[in-house]
């Protein structure tokens, strides 16, 4: 199938005769194979004997539509991609303990079970587009600065809508919020051994666009297109700019550590002197204050006693609303 993509070009027509002579087989046969891939989501134009164009497709991860634009290193260089999955969490997971190499992606056009954290549902609706992906690191690390990489991805994302024109918060930890409203998710997951860190996936839920969440969430939930108003945005765009900023955060966080990461990181946290109620074990109100280096949040409750909360055990709730 691939062989049929790499000779369609998105500015001209290939023919019908110019693609049934280089993959030698019936011009019947040509336009099958357009048929199946037009069945996965892939837009072709056809122009009677013009023959056969790609048309971009705004919703669209297929690596067809972005992987000759992708400017990493090392990030997003090896791509796993089905229209499908059950999770790219798990896809990835799976790929990551038979060998797949730092930097391997997953992703997917519908995504069937999303998880959050603490076992809650990431939602996604089949014909909405949302951009689901995961992405491999097989960091050098040190267990206990793993929650690290989640507000590392936190920044990457709300840096790359910055470059698309938004404005975005972080709710700490892990919550990119446009308007009050939540516009995508993270969850990372790990894998040790005796030896310490052996890999980490994390993945990330975007609404890019209206309607790839369900209207149950519209009181909490919102899209990039809908901040926007306006500027067409495409799963392609938010997807070159994330991976490209997160590979940049990875290796700055290799080389200088933490601490210049996190005052960008703080400069977007709204969670951050504003009054919490942390949800856990035990449940309390008080005043968020900061993150400490190793990316708990910092919070003064209400008997005036400096509380350390940690990234997976809690949830953190404004005391009026999400946020
Ligand atoms: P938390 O908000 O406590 O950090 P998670 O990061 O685990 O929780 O995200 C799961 C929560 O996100 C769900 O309980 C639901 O409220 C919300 N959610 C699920 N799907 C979406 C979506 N597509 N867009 C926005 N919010 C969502």
């Amino acid at each position: 199938m691939k062989e049929l993509t790499s000779l369609l070009s998105f500015n001209t027509f290939t023919s019908g005769e110019t693609l049934s002579a280089s993959l030698r087989i019936t011009r019947a046969a040509v336009w099958k194979r357009i048929q199946s891939l037009r069945a996965t989501g892939i837009d072709i134009q056809s122009a009677g004997k013009k023959g056969y164009r790609l048309v971009h497709n705004a919703k669209s991860v297929n690596p067809l539509y972005w992987e000759k634009e992708l400017k990493t290193e090392w990030l997003g260089q090896n791509i796993i991609y089905e229209e499908q999955m059950n999770s790219t969490n798990s896809v990835l997971k799976e790929a990551a303990n038979k060998g797949a190499p730092h930097g391997t992606i997953a992703l997917c056009e519908h995504q069937l079970e999303g998880r959050g954290r603490l076992n809650r549902v990431w939602e996604t609706v089949q014909a909405g587009s949302q951009l689901t992906c995961s992405v491999l690191i097989r960091p050098q690390t040190e267990i206990d600065k793993a929650p690290l990489f989640t507000l590392i991805t936190g920044l990457s994302l709300a840096q790359s809508m910055e470059s698309l024109g938004a404005n975005p918060g972080i709710k700490w930890p892990n919550d990119i919020i446009l308007s009050g409203k939540k516009v995508a998710g993270i969850l990372l997951e790990m894998t040790a051994d005796m030896d310490g860190l052996s890999y980490v996936v994390i993945g990330t839920g975007i609404n890019v666009f209206k309607g790839s969440y369900p209207t149950s969430l519209d009181g909490q939930a919102t899209s990039i297109e809908e901040y926007l108003c306006g500027p067409t945005v495409s799963c392609q765009d938010v997807l070159l700019r994330y991976l490209e900023h997160l590979e940049e955060n990875l290796k700055r966080f290799e080389n200088e550590g933490f601490v210049l990461l996190k005052n960008e990181y703080q400069k977007r946290c709204i969670t951050l002197n504003s009054r919490v109620r942390v949800i856990g074990t035990e449940t309390y109100e008080g005043e968020a204050k900061s993150i400490d280096n190793t990316g708990a949040l910092i919070v003064v409750d209400d008997d005036n006693i400096l509380r350390r909360v940690l990234y997976g055990d809690v949830s953190v709730r404004g005391v009026i609303g999400y946020v």
